[in-house]
């Protein structure tokens, strides 16, 4: 079962609605149980963020790599690749920057 905080959007997996918001602070009686197709969607927005973050933590270690063979500026053509790398990872990392924004700003971060 889940239950939304109406103070803070926060959400809480459980029986029951927690005595206190642990992030606003609330009482539980702010709180109103998620239901159905709702509970649904965030079970499938949470993996989504995590997929999300998982890609932009493995992506930064991906670009220390490449920034470390690009100091060692050997072999033009691995000079290349990484600078592909640098490109293609940014790229990707800002548009999960925009899109986990869009979450937050719909709510979608449980
Ligand atoms: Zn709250």
């Amino acid at each position: 079962m889940k239950w939304r905080c109406g103070v803070c959007g926060y959400i809480h997996d459980g029986e029951k609605a927690p005595d206190k918001c642990p992030k606003c602070g609330a009482p539980k009686e702010q709180f109103s149980k998620i239901e159905g197709d709702a509970a649904e969607l965030i079970e499938k927005s949470r993996k989504t963020n995590e997929m999300h973050v998982a890609i932009m933590g493995l992506y930064s270690k991906v670009q220390k790599w490449a920034k470390i063979v690009k100091n060692e500026d050997l072999d033009p053509t691995c000079v290349q690749i990484a600078d592909r790398v640098l490109k293609d990872t940014n790229e990707t990392i800002q548009s999960i920057k925009a899109e986990l924004e869009t979450h937050m700003k719909k709510g979608k971060w449980g």
